[in-house]
């Protein structure tokens, strides 16, 4: 049988079957609760040990699901009708090879959750902006009075969202490229691809890989779907050609009949036949040029939903963007403190050094990512005064970014700001943008975000 034929099959008939869950962490864990609650027979194989897990696996086995810990055993792969895969776990991990060779359909959690969901999706994907134009999305559509789901990447899965009962009047899913990589029928009413740079590079072999993995966002969606596309990044334009859904551009540079731009500080979505509606941009609270680029998105996602302009443009005035992105932590004695530490990669790094027009003391540094740290130097060179790096990647960094600016390597988070601090003078900027990930020495990029605040705010008395 086809995994298409047998995807139709287990959609029907999911009670009967046995489900295999790869990885334990919040998505599997929702995953695997769900396909309990459903009445699956559910088998949840995970690496980590009982004992680094703690009270979860009380949980899943009081639901009746068996639990492989400390290992995958190729066996078990073999058990499942379905395998379904946290995002968290490689789709080229051996034993699924075998799996695979048996026809087993392996999906992803997101393509399992939407064999349920009822209300319309808009899924949003992208390298950065995801979370931003997500929780943008939903504060628009829930100023406009809808009851919104906004989760996936952020906050609650998809399946986390179904175990709590269905309600909303619209799903917005932050969707990422590990997600997309194993959908077979995802089918989201509206998608946004914001934008294409290098990331996770380390997971994806290739660029045009991970380009593939976003593409799929697109796969299954008809003429009367809609895709929202970056039209100023090339890399985007590149994947449009075959979207059989609607498209509606988006860009600075984008001009045509019908699609969204920005002209003189306001974003501008250009209906088609002449109609316009324009939205400025002098009280909206989230700065910089890429946040722009993301409410064009989002603007272009709650016009296709039909929310009325005065209700769009109250939105983007009442939303007070992210913790961790481009976040104003205070300003004390002329020196403003941004924590940008949801920057995880080279391109997120450079949007955030372009947000300003003061001299900035750069704060970054942390897991190598196998970015390009050298498409820095442009931007560093023109804008930044002093550049402060910390963590695994500073020499890697150090030795991209040679000749381009004075810098001082630091052990860590601590000495950094305090040199920070010592360099600033009055109208400068001290920013925490790493363009790396937290993990080598933090849990996450919200507690180096975090940590970089506390040590801040010492600093006012
Ligand atoms: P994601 O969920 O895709 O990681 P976020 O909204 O959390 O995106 O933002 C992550 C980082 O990327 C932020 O630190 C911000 O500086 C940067 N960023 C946000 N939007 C964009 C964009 N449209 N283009 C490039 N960089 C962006």
């Amino acid at each position: 049988m086809k995994v298409k034929t047998r995807i139709e099959d287990l959609k029907k008939k999911l009670k009967e079957k046995s489900v295999v869950v790869v990885g334990m962490a919040r998505t599997g864990m929702a995953a695997a609760e769900f396909l309990a609650k459903v009445g699956a027979k559910v088998i949840v194989t995970e690496i980590k040990t009982e004992g680094e897990l703690g009270t979860t696996v009380h949980r899943l086995r009081s639901l009746g699901v068996e639990l492989e810990l400390g290992g995958h055993s190729p066996q078990i792969f073999l058990r499942g009708d379905l395998i379904v895969l946290s995002p968290g776990v490689n789709p080229a991990l051996p034993p699924l090879e075998r799996a695979r060779v048996e026809g087993i359909p392996i999906v992803s959690e997101i393509e399992l959750a939407s064999w349920f969901l009822n209300p319309p999706i808009i899924a949003v994907t992208g390298t950065n902006g995801k979370s931003t134009t997500s929780s943008l999305i939903g504060h628009i559509l829930s100023r406009w009075g809808k009851k919104v789901f906004v989760g996936g990447n952020i906050g609650t899965p998809l399946t986390g969202y179904l175990l709590q009962g269905e309600n909303a009047d619209y799903i917005v899913a932050e969707i990422s490229s590990f997600q997309l990589e194993a959908i077979c029928s995802f089918r989201p009413w509206i998608a946004l691809l914001l934008n294409l740079g290098e990331d996770h590079l380390d997971r994806h072999p290739t660029f045009s890989s991970y380009a593939e993995a976003k593409r799929k966002i697109f796969l299954n969606q008809g003429p009367g779907d809609w895709a929202v596309v970056n039209d100023d990044d090339a890399a985007v334009a590149n994947l449009t050609t075959e979207i059989r859904a609607q498209l509606l551009p988006f860009g600075r540079k984008w001009r045509g009949e019908m699609g969204v731009t920005l002209e003189d500080e306001k974003v501008i979505i250009y209906k088609g036949r002449g109609d316009e509606e324009r939205f400025p941009l002098e009280r909206v609270k989230i700065i910089g040029m890429h946040n722009a680029e993301n409410i064009m998105a989002a603007v272009g996602a709650a016009k296709i939903c039909g929310v009325p302009r005065e209700a769009i443009q109250e939105s983007l005035e009442s939303f007070a963007g992210l913790e961790h992105r481009l976040e104003l932590v205070g300003k004390w004695r002329g020196v403003s403190f941004y924590n940008d530490s949801k920057a995880t990669n080279v391109a997120s790094s450079i949007r955030a050094l372009m947000s300003f027009k003061q001299p900035i003391i750069l704060l970054a540094g942390g897991r190598d990512k196998g970015g390009d740290y050298s498409s820095l130097r442009e931007v560093i060179k023109e804008r930044v005064k002093a550049l402060i790096l910390m963590g695994e990647a500073k020499k890697k960094m150090k030795e991209a970014l040679q000749g381009s600016v004075l810098t001082h390597m630091v052990e860590g988070m601590e000495e950094g700001v305090t040199l920070a601090w010592k360099l600033a003078h009055q109208g400068d900027v001290v920013l925490l943008s790493p363009a790396c990930s937290s993990f080598d020495m933090y849990k996450d990029y919200r507690e180096r975000g975090t940590t970089f605040k506390e040590i801040t705010l010492k600093l006012r008395k």
